[in-house]
């Protein structure tokens, strides 16, 4: 299943039953959509209930006295929402013959309905497939799909907004962005994130990673940290040795080659002086096969320098058997990897030393 099948299915279990969805009535959109920037759902409910019960039209909230509109509005805050709401009606009312227009486009030029509310009316109440991007989705998208541009930034809001067109359901547009504005409140928290419970956490870029509390990236870039890889590739009678990648960091259940991380680029030399060199060949004998230029592979949060050490060794030391698992040349292939590992074995020359 893929990122929308998984959201959907997620949605028609857990989503949540709200006032202003029992209707695709667009003022009744608009109202709560406005409601809801600045307030919490659960503050948010019964102010929307007193407003459509004191304003239940766009005609009657153009007509209300300013001060009307205020009173019922009062202790919610962030005032000018109330009073943009009521200039758009009056300008709905002047334009549109008391209609809201039913696209995304005419609606973003009504006073008061911005991207987020211009999609999310356009999207519940004319089934228009364009997304709703809200804080929630910000932080979603990027969690999932690893985006470290800033969602401050003009390139960073168009990116996101290209992304929630690629994934929105045409079929279902409403249900789709009410899923991933529920998704974002219920599960995928800004810090306390159910990443054990979450469907999305297999492809989850930012769980894989161990990065969830570092996205989304708000204000400046993250400047990208260098690390250094030894990957041991150990021949020995047909058989390699793996490990499998636990604990918080990147790729994690993910298949890898013995590693030795170093601080900085060692030389072939160096290496073969370190003493996790010797923790894994120390009395045996070994022949060095090959020793790769160091291969740059670029993360979204981390530049990675990984050299390919081929060595043959003449027996098995008890560190090597008891750390790591012994797999057959012919099975690697079975194992997922990192895509750098891939992407190596792959490539010549380790084939040539490397294949049974
Ligand atoms: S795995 Fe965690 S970070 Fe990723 S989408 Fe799910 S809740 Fe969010």
């Amino acid at each position: 299943m893929d990122f929308k099948e998984l959201l959907l299915g997620w949605y028609r279990l857990h989503g949540r039953s709200l006032p202003w969805r029992q209707s695709a009535d667009p003022y009744r959109v608009w109202v709560s959509e406005v409601i809801l920037q600045q307030t919490r759902v659960s503050q948010g409910v019964s102010y929307y209930l007193n407003f459509i019960d004191a304003f239940p039209s766009i005609s009657a909230l153009a007509k209300a006295s300013p001060d009307d509109v205020m009173k019922v509005w009062q202790g919610l805050g962030y005032y000018t929402r109330a009073r943009n709401l009521q200039a758009g009606a009056k300008q709905v009312m002047e334009l549109h013959n008391g209609e809201l227009p039913s696209t995304y486009k005419e609606l973003l030029k009504i006073k008061g309905l911005g991207a987020y509310s211009a999609a999310a009316v356009a999207s519940f109440a004319f089934n228009e497939a364009v997304p709703a991007i809200d804080g929630n989705v910000y932080r979603i998208l990027a969690r999932v799909f690893g985006i470290f541009t800033s969602v401050d930034s003009a390139a960073g809001k168009r990116e996101f907004f290209e992304l929630g067109k690629e994934l929105i359901d045409e079929a279902e547009p409403a249900a789709f962005n009410q899923a991933i504005i529920d998704f974002g409140a219920l599960v995928c928290t800004p810090r306390a994130a159910k990443c054990e419970e979450c469907p999305l956490r297999e492809f989850c870029y930012a769980y894989r990673n161990n990065i969830v509390y570092t996205l989304p990236v708000k204000g400046k870039r993250i400047v990208p940290r260098d690390r250094f890889f030894i990957y041991l590739m150990i021949k020995h009678k047909g058989y390699t040795y793996v490990n499998k990648r636990a604990g918080k960091d990147i790729w994690h259940s993910l298949y890898e080659f013995p590693l030795i991380e170093t601080k900085t680029l060692v030389s072939p030399d160096e290496l073969l002086q370190l003493d996790e060199w010797f923790d894994l060949f120390g009395g045996v004998d070994t022949t060095v096969l090959s020793i790769s230029e160091p291969i740059k592979h670029q993360l979204s949060h981390l530049t990675l320098y990984a050299r390919f050490v081929i060595v043959e060794v003449s027996s098995v030391s008890y560190h090597l058997k008891s750390c790591y698992r012994r797999i057959a040349l012919g099975k690697l292939h079975e194992l997922s990897v990192p895509r750098l590992i891939d992407l190596y074995l792959a490539a010549e020359p380790a084939e040539k030393y490397f294949r049974t």
